[in-house]
């Protein structure tokens, strides 16, 4: 199979992958050597050389590298070549090995290969994937941590334990007569609340993991004039929404990328919640309304340099109440300002003019988005995951309920056997063709 590894558009060098049993021969047939060049082997330097178009007229130089298959990222002989970075050439090339017997590889193709081939389990296969979307350095070293097989190894100690209960288990069902496979009930009930508990461990970690890999979004709020925009720019660090004296002047909701320390976060802008008649604002005030209901976080902006506005008392009584409370940080802007002292004293002070206090009013974002109290880098990022391992816990349950009822043996090995399905459900040991399907194809072509 063959595909454009390198992304679309135009770059210094691309890369065209090829991957299977005639690699070397379908490669060699878009390449031509240097007059006396010998035919690279695997596992030998990149050779120099010119690329050849299907009319057999050459369109560009660059390398071609051969691997062998126990070398290779799909863990079949594969090659690859780079030309330059240009799309008429890169698309050429493919199509010449497809003319010579290449068939065009699907989305994520050559990482299943590599699973099929046994080179990677499914989590580290997604992995893969989620470090080719990382937008941040940080989301990047969380990937590549999971591409090289933390959640695996994380895992391993769990599922070692309960293959052992459940052979344990087996054989008390099995020889129900013999003393010696008697199942010791007290020892299992502790190494079924141990699981649960390793499950819970990764589980807890999983609120900081979604959001390190799926990023969260934040609105901004305030009254008109409060600063709101001021602040968006200056959490930006550029001029993007429009600031001016006038109340009202953000109409729209107005978004863009933030990178919070590694967080990908999406900001949100809003205009100022007040009632108007203007139909224009009223449309503006909806969808901040909208923004404000539907963000991870909200940042309610007040104005430190005049006395709070009913609405804003209301708002900060309201920050206090579940569910607002934990969604909502309230930050005091315009400290530069002599302040209305009518706050309450523990609240974030900022000035959007000076840039005082916003370096504690990111860690602030970054903290209530995390947890406060995250000591290690999420080890679970991915929805599909962390429902394996509730699952794994839940079945851990049943068997614990089981024990304790005193149901039968094959009952409980039932539940212990279910709760290690889900956790193979992770690693891919235990997973059909459909889930593969769903999986790879939210692949790049290519990858
Ligand atoms: P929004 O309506 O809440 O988006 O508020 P803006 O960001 O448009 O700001 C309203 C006015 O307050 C503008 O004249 C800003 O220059 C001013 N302003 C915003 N932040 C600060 C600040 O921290 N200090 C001072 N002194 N003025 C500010």
């Amino acid at each position: 199979m063959v595909a454009v590894a390198s992304p679309r558009g135009r770059g210094g060098v691309g890369c065209v992958r090829i991957s299977g049993e005639r690699a070397a021969e379908i490669a060699l047939s878009v390449f031509e050597l240097p007059p006396g060049g010998r035919a690279p082997r695997a596992g030998q330097r990149p050779r120099f050389g010119r690329f050849l178009a299907r009319d057999g007229k050459p369109l560009d130089h660059g390398y071609l590298v051969i691997f062998a298959a126990e070398a290779s990222f799909t863990g079949e002989a594969s090659a690859e070549l780079w030309p330059h970075g240009s799309p008429a050439v890169l698309s050429e090339l493919v199509e010449g090995a497809v003319a010579n017997g290449a068939v065009p590889a699907g989305p994520g193709e050559f990482t299943y290969r590599a699973l099929r081939n046994g080179r990677l389990d499914l989590a580290r296969s997604e992995a893969v994937r989620d470090l080719v979307a990382a937008r941040t350095l940080y989301q990047a070293r969380v990937a590549f941590a999971q591409a090289e097989g933390v959640v695996s190894r994380r895992l391993k100690p769990l599922v070692e334990a309960l293959a052992e209960w459940i052979a344990r288990t087996e054989a008390a069902v099995e020889f129900v007569d013999e003393a010696e496979t008697h199942l010791p009930q007290g020892r299992l009930r502790v190494a079924i609340g141990e699981a649960r508990a390793s499950c819970d461990e990764l589980l807890a970690g999983f609120r900081t993991g979604r959001v390190v890999r799926d990023g969260a979004t934040l609105a901004v709020v305030g009254l008109p004039n409060a600063g709101k925009s001021s602040l968006f720019n200056t959490l930006l660090a550029r001029d993007r929404a429009i600031v001016t004296e006038h109340a009202g002047t953000t109409r729209d909701t107005l978004e863009d990328d933030l990178d919070l320390d590694g967080i990908p976060v999406r900001l949100i802008d809003t205009a100022g919640l007040r009632e108007t008649e203007h139909p224009v604002e009223s449309e503006g005030v909806r969808r901040a309304r909208l923004a404000r209901e539907e963000a991870d976080l909200v940042l309610l902006v007040l104005d430190g340099s005049r006395a709070p506005a009913d609405e804003e008392r209301e708002a900060l009584a309201r920050v206090a109440l579940a569910p607002e409370a934990g969604r909502t940080v309230v930050v005091v802007n315009k400290c530069d300002l002599p302040q209305e002292a009518d706050l309450p004293g523990d609240l974030l002070r900022v000035s959007a003019l000076t840039g005082q206090g916003t370096d504690a009013l990111r860690a602030a974002l970054r903290d209530r988005l995390l947890g406060a109290d995250t000591l290690e880098d999420p080890v679970i990022t991915d929805v599909r995951h962390a429902r394996a391992l509730a699952q794994a816990g839940e079945a851990l349950d049943r068997a614990r309920v089981a024990i304790g009822d005193g149901l039968s043996e094959e009952l409980v090995l039932e539940d212990l056997k279910q709760a290690m399905r889900h956790l193979g459900e992770i690693t891919g040991e235990f997973t059909n063709e459909d889930l593969y399907d769903r999986i790879f194809s939210t692949f790049c072509i290519g990858k």
